[in-house]
C-alpha cells in the first residue's frame, strides 16, 4: 500500500503547505481522503489524472478538506477525457445532503456519463473491491469522522478531531496513524496538540504516526518528535 501526502496544511493559505489532503493506493485502486483546496491540481503535479482517481473519502466537510470536490467533479464531466468509469463518494453523516446543496450551485458536476456512489458511513465498514474501509466518529463537528483503509497493511486517518477514544479504538495497532496535530501547545477546541495526540498513541501503540494538519504554529517549533512521530510534509511518499 502507497501513501502519497498531497497536503499537511489546514484552512490557512501557505506556500509549504496545502491543505490536508492524502492518496492511497492499493490493489490498483487510488482513494483520496480529503479534497481541500488546490489538491486536484497538486495531483496533476505529482503525475496523477483526474481519472485515476476511483474513490474520495471525506472526514467532514470544511472547505479545507473539501473544497476541491467540485473542481473534480467538474473535470470528470469536462476534462479532456471524460470519466466513464465509477466513483465513489463516502462521507459522515449528511453525505446526500451536501452533495445535493452542492450539485444545486454547480450543476455541472452532477455526473454526464458515470455513476457516482454516495456512501454514508459515520460509524462502520465497507468492502471497496476486498479494500476494507472502516469509520468512527471522531470530535470536531457533527458528520466527523476517522477512517481505517485496510488491505493487509492498514492506515488510519484521524480527520480533524480533539482527544477521542473512537480515534485511540479505530487506530489500535495500526501501521501508520496519520494524524492531525493542529498546534505543537496551543489549546484549541476540536482540534489535538501534541500533549492530547500524545495521550492517544500510548493508549493505540501506532507503528507510525505523521503528524498533519499543522498551523503556522509549527514553523516556529524547534523541539525534537519522539518515535513513532515524524512531521508531516507536503509530498512525502510511504510504504507499508
Ligand atoms: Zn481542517
Ligand atoms: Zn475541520
Amino acid at each position: 500500500m502507497k501513501i502519497k501526502i498531497l497536503g499537511t496544511g489546514t484552512s490557512i493559505p501557505t506556500l509549504t503547505r496545502l491543505s490536508s489532503s492524502y492518496l492511497v493506493i492499493t490493489k490498483g485502486k487510488h482513494i483520496l481522503v480529503d479534497i481541500g483546496p488546490s489538491v486536484v491540481r497538486r495531483l496533476l503535479e505529482f503525475g496523477y489524472a483526474v481519472n485515476d482517481i476511483d474513490a474520495v473519502l471525506l472526514t467532514h466537510f470544511h472547505v479545507d478538506h473539501t473544497a476541491d470536490l467540485s473542481t473534480l467533479l467538474f473535470a470528470c464531466n469536462y476534462g479532456i477525457e471524460p470519466r466513464y468509469k465509477p466513483l465513489l463518494l463516502l462521507g459522515g453523516l449528511g453525505l446526500k445532503r451536501f452533495f445535493k446543496t452542492m450539485a444545486s450551485i454547480y450543476p455541472w458536476i452532477k455526473p454526464n456519463y458515470y455513476e457516482l456512489i454516495l456512501k454514508t458511513l459515520s460509524h462502520g465498514e465497507y468492502f471497496y473491491d476486498n479494500i476494507l474501509i472502516k469509520t468512527i466518529r471522531v470530535n470536531h463537528n457533527r458528520e466527523s469522522i476517522a477512517i481505517k483503509i485496510t488491505d493487509r497493511k492498514s492506515v488510519v486517518f484521524s480527520g480533524d478531531t480533539s482527544f477521542s477514544k473512537n480515534l485511540i479504538k479505530l487506530a489500535h495497532n495500526t501501521d501508520l496513524l496519520i494524524a492531525e496535530c493542529s498546534f505543537p501547545e496551543r489549546v484549541v477546541k476540536g482540534h489535538l496538540n501534541l500533549k492530547s495526540l500524545q495521550k492517544i498513541i500510548e493508549k493505540a501503540k501506532p507503528k507510525k504516526v505523521i503528524l498533519s494538519h499543522l498551523y503556522p504554529d509549527w514553523d516556529a517549533y524547534r523541539g525534537v518528535l519522539n518515535e513513532p512521530c515524524l512531521i508531516g510534509e507536503d509530498g512525502m511518499e510511504l510504504e507499508i
